[in-house]
């Protein structure tokens, strides 16, 4: 008798490791690797060979890049918008909204904050969801060290183009509607508000088969390569704490890749 066949269970990926594969393959085998050290004491394996041939750039493919709307201010909220998530493990997000516009869905009380997309594999948490009067719901993520000075739309930030997509899948799972964007707010938190901003990306069909795409790849990679630059190593925590045997310069602390971005934005 035949044994019963059972669905592959797919490697979890969060919207967060989308955005260290994009930057480095290795560094997300290796943040994953530890985060399972802190769950279960033991650190988790790293598939990636010993004679591994270092890469130039991460192997995925870019998303999409539709039209980016960018626009410079505090974001706009309308009257009849309501919060409807808050991601409760951050706590230096803005107050987006007064509390009688606060209105978090059920599901995430009592501790649950985790937005789940079964079919795909795919949990993470958005700063924040707005539920718009429309009936729209769109998710917004929180950069409070990204000054908005010298954003440039044709050439923005990939990495967070990546996130806004994925949580717009996973807004789309958890409250059943598609957002038609995705946010990421620039808060400027040590500029005291004068150069906030916020772009907004866009997510239709493309987006949505990209994420797929790379999901895909990024579990199909039994490599998982690192790409050593300075502009991914010098923010890398795995390298602070002396776990890579590639890396191109020493770890410079956690707002290097900032520093670094913003300098060649100037
Ligand atoms: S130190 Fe560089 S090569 Fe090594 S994991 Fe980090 S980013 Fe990748």
């Amino acid at each position: 008798m035949l044994a019963p066949l059972a669905a592959p269970t797919l490697e979890h990926l969060t919207p967060h490791d989308l955005v260290t594969y994009f930057r480095c393959p290795h560094e997300m085998e290796l943040l994953r690797s530890v985060h399972t050290g802190r769950v279960t004491g033991t650190p988790g394996p790293v598939r990636t060979p010993l004679d591994v041939v270092p890469l130039r750039h991460s192997p995925m493919f870019p998303p999409p890049l539709g039209h980016l709307a960018v626009n410079e201010g505090r974001l706009d909220v309308g009257d009849h918008d309501r919060l409807v998530y808050e991601d409760p493990g951050e706590d230096d997000l803005p107050m987006l909204f007064p509390s009688e516009r606060i209105q978090i869905d059920a599901r995430f009380a009592n501790g649950h904050s985790t937005l789940i997309d079964p079919e795909l594999g795919l949990a993470g948490r958005p700063d924040f969801v707005i539920h718009r009067a429309d009936g729209g719901f769109v998710p917004v993520e929180y950069k409070e060290t990204h000054l908005f000075v010298g954003y440039h739309e044709a050439h923005g930030r990939l990495f967070d183009t990546v996130q806004a997509i994925a949580e717009c899948r996973l807004t789309h799972v958890t409250f059943g509607a598609r957002p038609s964007h995705g946010i990421v707010l620039y808060g400027d938190a040590s500029g005291g508000g004068e150069r906030e901003g916020w772009i907004e990306i866009p997510y239709g069909d493309a987006e949505e088969h990209w994420l797929r795409a790379v999901l895909r790849q990024i579990r199909d990679d039994g490599v998982r390569a690192p790409v050593p630059a300075e502009r991914n190593c010098g923010g890398c925590e795995p390298n602070g704490d002396g776990l890579c045997r590639y890396a191109a310069s020493r770890y410079e602390g956690p707002h290097h890749r900032v520093w670094l971005a913003s300098t060649r934005r100037a």
